[in-house]
């Protein structure tokens, strides 16, 4: 890992593709990989034995070089990490992302190209696919052979089998939760024998790249865990009634050491803030308890949480399709058994 080599790519034309090689598009924050990057890592395993995996990173200074050598360590499957160092992707703009995939892919001719299906998955993917004029395959769910992929259609009420018939590399988004990352042994060796510097002469001359300009990131600092990972969710629904009273969730989530989350509707009525939707439309969660209060468990929201390990349901209505998917159901007023849980709960 000592040295950062140059990685040259000095022709437009195109690699002929590897067998089974893939590229994962990486997101990093303070200096590390995040969970669901790597678990775009654990999806790229499942593609088949034999894969080549390189990790892409693009950022500047300090925290890109600390994410290299995070990403170089954080997975035994990974054998190169390639980092992308410019200004241009101190933020991670869509442009000059795309541009790079373009790039890189030429290069390494990878048959394979994933990313986690979130905001930062989701912004890129698109334009890549269009530079590379291939279609992608989103939210894949798994991974049943290098081109045979399952992912949810209908809200997720029904999986689609989908097999990818187009020509090289295979673009797919997977849902971070369906690929969970395996608790690595403490003596984990790392694969990779360096870490690669993209050339990035082309883009440099190449002045479409700043079309879009980073304006400003608007984020709650909180202490709690991030709503894509936590173990535990609690969320309230429209039933919770007011943002006041949205205070009692967020104690029982602090007592238990959970994330909040929220439905749609209460998003709407100005509850809390969107990033804590769940849901078809908003973040999609499978902790291992998820604690549903005041929800009536519309298939938009349900698409976002039915893979939760535990499911409990509290509703003072017994007909509510909640029910349905819950494994402790308790037909009750929330503003009875909120308090009486934080009373009787002890501290984590
Ligand atoms: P409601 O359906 O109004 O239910 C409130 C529940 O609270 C009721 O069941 C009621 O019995 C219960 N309640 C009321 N008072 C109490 C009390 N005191 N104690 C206990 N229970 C009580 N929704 C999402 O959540 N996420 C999405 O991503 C999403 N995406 C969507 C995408 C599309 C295209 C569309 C059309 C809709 C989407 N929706 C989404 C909205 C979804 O259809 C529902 O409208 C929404 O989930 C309802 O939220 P809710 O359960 O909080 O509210």
């Amino acid at each position: 890992l000592s040295a950062f080599k140059n990685l040259s790519i000095t022709s437009r034309i195109t690699t002929p593709f590897r067998s089974l090689s893939t590229l994962v598009l990486a997101e990093h924050e303070g200096g590390l990989i995040k969970t669901s990057s790597l678990s775009a890592v654990e999806a790229a395993k499942s593609l088949g034995g034999g894969n080549s995996i390189s990790l892409l990173l693009a950022g500047s200074g300090r925290s890109l070089k600390d994410a290299a050598e995070h990403a170089a360590s954080s997975h035994p499957s990974v054998s190169q990490v390639l980092i992308a160092d410019s200004d241009k992707f101190t933020y991670p703009l869509a442009e000059p992302w795309a541009k790079l995939v373009h790039l890189v892919q030429q290069s390494g001719g990878y048959s394979h190209i994933i990313a986690a299906s979130g905001s930062f998955g989701k912004n890129i993917l698109p334009r890549a696919a269009a530079l590379l004029d291939i279609s992608p395959i989103t939210d894949v769910t798994k991974i049943s052979g290098s081109n045979l992929f399952i992912r949810p259609i209908y809200a997720g009420n029904a999986l689609s089998t989908v097999r990818y018939m187009g020509s090289s590399p295979c673009m797919l988004s997977i849902r971070a939760t369906s690929f969970p990352v395996a608790s690595e042994p403490a003596d984990l060796k790392s694969n990779v024998s360096s870490i690669d510097k993209v050339d990035l002469s082309i883009l440099d001359e190449d002045d479409s790249v700043g079309k879009s300009i980073y304006v400003k990131l608007s984020s709650q600092i909180s202490e709690r865990p991030d709503l894509g990972n936590a173990r535990i969710v609690v969320t309230g629904g429209r039933g919770v009634k007011s943002a006041e009273n949205f205070k009692m969730i967020d104690k029982l989530a602090e007592k238990i050491g959970a994330a909040v989350g929220a439905t749609r509707a209460a998003v709407d009525a100005g509850f809390v803030p969107n990033d804590l939707q769940v849901g078809q439309t908003g973040k999609i969660v499978a902790p291992e308890l998820y604690m549903a209060f005041g929800v009536s468990g519309a298939i938009q929201h349900i698409a976002g949480m039915r893979d939760s390990k535990v499911i409990v349901a509290i509703n003072k209505d017994a007909d509510a399709p909640i029910f349905q998917v819950a494994d402790y159901g308790l037909v009750g007023d929330l503003f009875d058994v909120i308090p009486e849980l934080l009373e009787k709960l002890p501290e984590k």
